[in-house]
């Protein structure tokens, strides 16, 4: 497995540069150019202006920034669900209770019609898994909705289901696949939501019918929010206490019938219903469940990591609860792969719409001139957008890299694979997932309301559909882990380190970073006395600057946090309070910048693949230079404050190569988001089409509304009264 170290970018050789030349090097053959990036309408007009001036071929860069197998695998499955009229998407906003529906039937059809065959249950964990995350950020991208709830209700629960669960609940694994069952994950509470440790539905067992009765204590227990509870789940996979005569045994999950399949009636005993209308995603029916003294079988507990014998006796692997429950909720990572891998869809998806609408959008002239120019051309709207489209493609690359180990590690260890350090790469791969998921939604969530405001007025229709996406991605950076809160198990992996990294010891910090993230802390006390001594943007404005700036920020950050919780240990402040303590101003900004760095360093190692083209090569590394730069601005005041520079020239120097790099990428940027692209009808937005039509597509929807120049039927509640002739 390669490491994913930072990259001296000035040593060529060296551990690293032994590795680069095993490199496979990166070749594209024309079939795949064809199927995975169809040509684009050449009609005359300012996208194929701009089109024109690209330096490069935007086919081959779509299939360089992704695994062409997986973009494969994409495609086909946006072309059989655009084939299939039970997948169209409605003209007019359908009330709450038809968007439920409609997705709950685009569910049924979606295992009916095999979107997913059966054969891939065959294919090992690794290649199943990879093809089920690409199925699932490509409907994810046709639409959210069917992807949450055909993630929560088959594939999650599935994969959760094989992990957690042993050979006696194969049935169920079998019966969701035959869509004879549909699940929930129930988790969360009315009152507690990130604690997981406390929520506080009890599964009693009682040997003399070895059965585990469910049971909510009070409403605040209730499960709240699961997607498929409300209405249409038949069982739930659900977290609760378990409690034997003797004890309680910590949070398990269980497997709880909770309404007949046949009739969808809740069984005796469960209280369920629909939470109601949210600010986006009606098409999921999230739903809360109260059990009163509710029976199910004790084979019904997931019993892989602790069981309960038929006489009531407790048995685990672990010691401790914590570490029973941190098994299982490790086995749900892979729902934050999967959303990070959605997230990024819906960034590309975005900066499409905002960067062909600028191209296309009109607005302001210099003197004496009398053609009006593209807003693309403003230095201040190409600020706006270019670094997310830098980050777009950044990420793009990072989940493909990423993804690629992590299944890869899990894969292994299923196997009981001899791996020495799979108990470190297994906290490592958590600590990446912990950052990157709060990372890739945020910026995804800001890209898309920039968007939003860089089409103007018109990217308030709803037809522009970035209303839409930013209404249904806003959930992503709350569940499966608070942003807030996930972010800090980044930075406590990282920060416990430190100590490695004062003592000068690079052997164990390599023993514990296998995947090479915490390269950044070898020789850390050297790092931190570099000063920064640029005096031109030249200096700047390459990849060693940005990913120089970014070890030394990081050792900065790390060794701060490392300081204010010794300084608070030492005044006597307990863990807890100490870890709050520093949140704000030292871990979060740490787990951010942290994320930062691992983007900078997959995407610089796909720069050094051996044979992509140069031009190609010059815009990668144009993109990681703009989404470097972007990232060492907003942290310039811990730049500051930890005296790497002092002065206005490092701000001066990275604002003046912001805006170069920028305008540098302007002639390629229409070919970039080319590249990145969905098709068409999976953005599905008026403003972003490939054509660049915007006002024959603005004149289509105004005109295709249903009675919108009839006078309306409730005309006489607001006219005025006729004057009496009198
Ligand atoms: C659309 C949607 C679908 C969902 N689907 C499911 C599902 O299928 N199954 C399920 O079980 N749950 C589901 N959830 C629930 C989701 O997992 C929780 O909302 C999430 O875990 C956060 O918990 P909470 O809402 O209780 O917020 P809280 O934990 O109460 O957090 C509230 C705020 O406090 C902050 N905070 C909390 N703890 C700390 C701390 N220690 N330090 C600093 N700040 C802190 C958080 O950052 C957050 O901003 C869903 C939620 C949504 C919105």
């Amino acid at each position: 497995m390669t490491k994913m170290g930072v990259v001296d970018v000035r040593q060529p050789l060296g551990d690293d540069g032994e590795q680069r030349r095993e490199r496979r090097a990166w070749h594209h053959d024309a079939q795949a150019l064809h199927e995975l990036a169809p040509d684009l309408p050449v009609l005359p007009g300012p996208l194929t202006e701009y089109r024109q001036m690209a330096s490069f071929d935007w086919k081959q860069l779509r299939v360089l920034l992704e695994d062409p197998e997986t973009l494969r695998v994409k495609m086909n499955l946006w072309r059989k669900l655009e084939a299939d009229p039970m997948f169209a998407h409605p003209k007019a906003t359908p009330s709450v209770e038809e968007q439920k529906r409609h997705v709950a039937v685009q569910l049924k059809r979606f295992v009916e019609i095999n979107l997913i065959p059966r054969e891939v249950h065959s294919w090992g964990y690794k290649n199943k898994t990879k093809f089920m995350m690409a199925v699932n950020a490509a409907t994810a991208s046709w639409n959210k909705n069917l992807s949450v709830k055909f993630g929560l209700g088959v594939s999650l629960f599935t994969n959760a289901l094989l992990s957690l669960g042993t050979e006696r609940h194969l049935p169920f694994y079998e019966a969701v696949w035959d869509n004879k069952f549909l699940f929930c994950l129930g988790m969360t509470e009315v009152g507690h939501g990130s604690n997981t440790k406390s929520v506080r539905t009890t599964a009693t067992y009682d040997p003399k019918t070895q059965e585990f009765i469910i049971h909510t204590p009070d409403f605040e227990a209730a499960k709240c929010w699961a997607g498929n509870l409300g209405k249409t789940c038949t069982h739930a996979m659900l977290f609760a206490q378990l409690y034997t005569a003797d004890s309680c045994h910590g949070l398990h999950a269980f497997l709880v019938p909770i309404r007949d399949p046949e009739t969808l009636t809740p069984y005796p005993g469960v209280k369920v219903g629909d939470i109601g209308e949210k600010a986006g995603l009606n098409g999921i029916d999230n739903g809360f469940a109260m059990f009163d003294h509710f029976r199910i079988p004790r084979e019904n507990l997931l019993n892989r990591t602790g069981d309960v014998t038929p006489d009531g006796e407790y048995e685990s692997c672990f010691q401790n609860p914590e570490q029973i429950l941190g098994a299982a909720l490790e086995n749900l990572l892979a729902g934050r792969v999967a959303i990070s891998q959605e997230s990024t869809h819906d960034l590309c998806a975005a900066v499409t719409i905002a960067v062909r609408y600028a191209a296309v959008r009109k607005q302001g002239s210099p003197r004496n001139s009398k053609e009006e120019l593209s807003i693309l051309e403003y230095p201040l709207h190409q600020w706006r957008l270019f670094p997310y489209v830098a980050a777009a493609c950044s990420f793009k690359v990072f989940m493909d890299l990423f993804t690629d180990q992590y299944l890869e590690i899990v894969e292994q260890s299923y196997k009981g694979a001899e791996m020495k350090d799979i108990t470190s790469m297994a906290a490592e791969v958590h600590a990446i997932v912990s950052a990157m998921k709060p990372l890739i939604t945020w910026t995804c969530a800001s890209a898309l309301q920039e968007s939003r405001e860089a089409c103007g007025g018109h990217g308030y229709l709803k037809s522009s559909m970035l209303g839409t996406m930013r209404a249904d991605h806003d959930a992503t950076v709350t569940y499966e882990g608070d942003n807030n809160v996930l972010s800090q198990q980044a930075s406590n992996w990282v920060v416990r380190h430190w100590s490695l990294a004062k003592q000068g010891n690079s052997a164990a910090l390599l023993d514990a970073s296998p995947l090479g993230t915490l390269n950044f802390l070898l020789n850390a006390e050297d790092k931190l006395k570099k000063r920064f001594t640029g005096t031109s943007k030249t200096d700047v404005m390459n990849a060693h600057f940005v990913m120089a700036s970014y070890e030394w920020l990081l050792c900065w950050l790390t060794k701060a946090l490392d300081n204010q919780l010794q300084k608070l240990k030492s005044a006597g402040v307990d863990r807890f309070t100490a870890r709050a303590e520093v949140q704000a101003f030292y871990a979060k900004p740490l787990a951010l910048a942290y994320g930062e760095n691992n983007v900078l360093c997959y995407f610089w190692e796909k720069i050094q693949t051996p044979g992509i083209p140069s031009e190609i090569k010059c815009v990668l590394e144009r993109l990681l230079v703009l989404y470097g730069l972007w990232g060492i601005q907003r942290h310039f005041v811990i730049f500051y404050r930890g005296g790497y520079a002092t002065g206005s020239q490092l701000a001066d120097l990275v604002q003046e190569a912001c805006q170069t790099v920028c305008n540098q990428l302007k002639p390629d940027i229409v070919a970039i988001v080319d590249a990145i692209a969905h098709p068409d009808a999976v953005v599905k937005s008026i403003l972003g089409r490939s054509d660049g039509r915007i006002y024959d597509h603005l004149y289509d929807a105004f005109m295709s509304q249903q009675g919108h120049m009839e006078r309306p039927a409730w005309w006489r509640e607001v006219a005025a009264k006729p004057q009496s002739k009198l």
